[in-house]
């Protein structure tokens, strides 16, 4: 799935009737960029009485309409046994497993189990925590059963401050994951981070900036009309306009040019003198641990921290610094200053 083009994975949340499937799959395939198309079946709703897919009748459909079309892989999410077994028989390509069923050790077993050596491209979607093991954990429970096509989806995480998003995308989590796993490729969901449809196309923007491997967009040919997501899924034609203007930067710069070269030697030099100063900056605090305790002094002094503090964050007004970022540097240095001075 890593390849020189973002992969693209678009279609509806749920697939509703045989007519809105066939409807926008038939305007995805109008859209060159796209690759595959999701098609939620199996619903997993917060609350009981509501629309849960149309199960084993909406893969019927979604045989039917992939005889129109050649060319589309197509993709539905699975949290049973059963379901990958349905899956297989109806000759879906890929699966997706969801949030909430990565989140859960034992369902990942008995879906994996239900995969053994098969050739699905599988979709492992991050557990609602931002708990980037669990994420690998399911991604791991893939390798074991023999998969070879697998593939992370970062969907955003439930947390207390959500940052105005459905889901807060924290970004620091899939490139944590990056980091631990660099050959897995990872799409970005914008659909389910935003909640609607106005932020997705800069989500999509910044995860082609921190050089993601694609896509999965909800995509309804009437959004206000859907069942599940209405306010977050987009129409085909808006689809293609923002895949129009995504701007895709390349992930290797191992072949940086010149200017970047010299760029990335300058900020090599400075974090050596950054080192250089926190060293002296320790240095001096281990003779202010001798002063203190001449004097009797306690090692912590809040008035003098505060206006340490305060004095740093003008400082870094002035400079043009974040103060909240400046201030969590300094929170760090004292903490590290007073493990210091107390000889730890
Ligand atoms: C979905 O993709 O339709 C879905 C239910 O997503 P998630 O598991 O990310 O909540
Ligand atoms: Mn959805």
């Amino acid at each position: 799935m890593k390849g020189s083009k973002p992969y693209i994975v678009a279609g509806p949340c749920s697939v509703e009737s045989r007519e809105q499937l066939g409807e926008v799959v038939q305007a995805l395939s109008q859209v060159p960029q796209v690759d595959m198309v999701r098609c939620g079946v199996w619903k997993p709703r917060t609350h009981p009485g509501v629309f849960e897919g149309n199960g084993e009748e909406a893969l019927q459909w979604v045989k039917e309409v992939r005889n129109e079309c050649q060319g589309l892989r197509f993709c539905c999410e699975v949290a049973r046994a059963e379901h990958v077994e349905l899956a297989l028989r109806y000759g879906m390509e890929g699966v997706w497993i969801g949030a909430r069923t990565t989140a859960n050790p034992f369902v990942m077993k008995e879906v994996t189990e239900a995969m053994r050596g098969c050739g699905l491209t599988v979709m492992v979607k991050n557990a609602p925590s931002p708990d980037v093991q669990l994420w690998i954990g399911a991604v791991e429970r893939c390798r074991q059963v023999g998969l070879k096509d697998i593939v992370a989806v970062h969907r955003g995480f439930d947390v207390f401050m959500n940052g105005g998003y459905r889901n807060n995308p924290l970004w620091e989590v899939p490139i944590e994951l990056r980091r631990l796993e660099p050959d897995l490729p990872i799409l970005c969901d914008p659909s389910h981070i935003a909640g609607r449809r106005e932020p997705i196309a800069a989500l999509t923007q910044t995860a082609m900036n921190l050089g993601m491997d694609g896509l999965m967009v909800e995509v309804h040919p009437h959004p206000d009309k859907a069942l599940t997501d209405a306010k977050q899924q987009i129409t085909p034609d808006e689809l293609k306009g923002l895949l129009d203007t995504l701007v895709v930067r390349q992930t290797d710069s191992t072949v940086a040019d010149g200017q970047l070269q010299r760029l990335r030697e300058e900020i090599d030099l400075l974090d050596g003198q950054l080192l250089q100063v926190l060293a002296a900056r320790l240095g001096v605090a281990s003779e202010i641990a001798k002063v203190k305790e001449r004097d009797n002094l306690a090692v912590y002094q809040p008035k003098r921290w505060e206006q340490v503090l305060q004095q740093r964050k003008l400082t870094a007004a002035e400079l043009g610094l974040a103060t909240e970022f400046v201030e969590e540097i300094f929170e760090k240095i004292h903490a590290e200053s007073v493990r210091v001075q107390l000889g730890k």
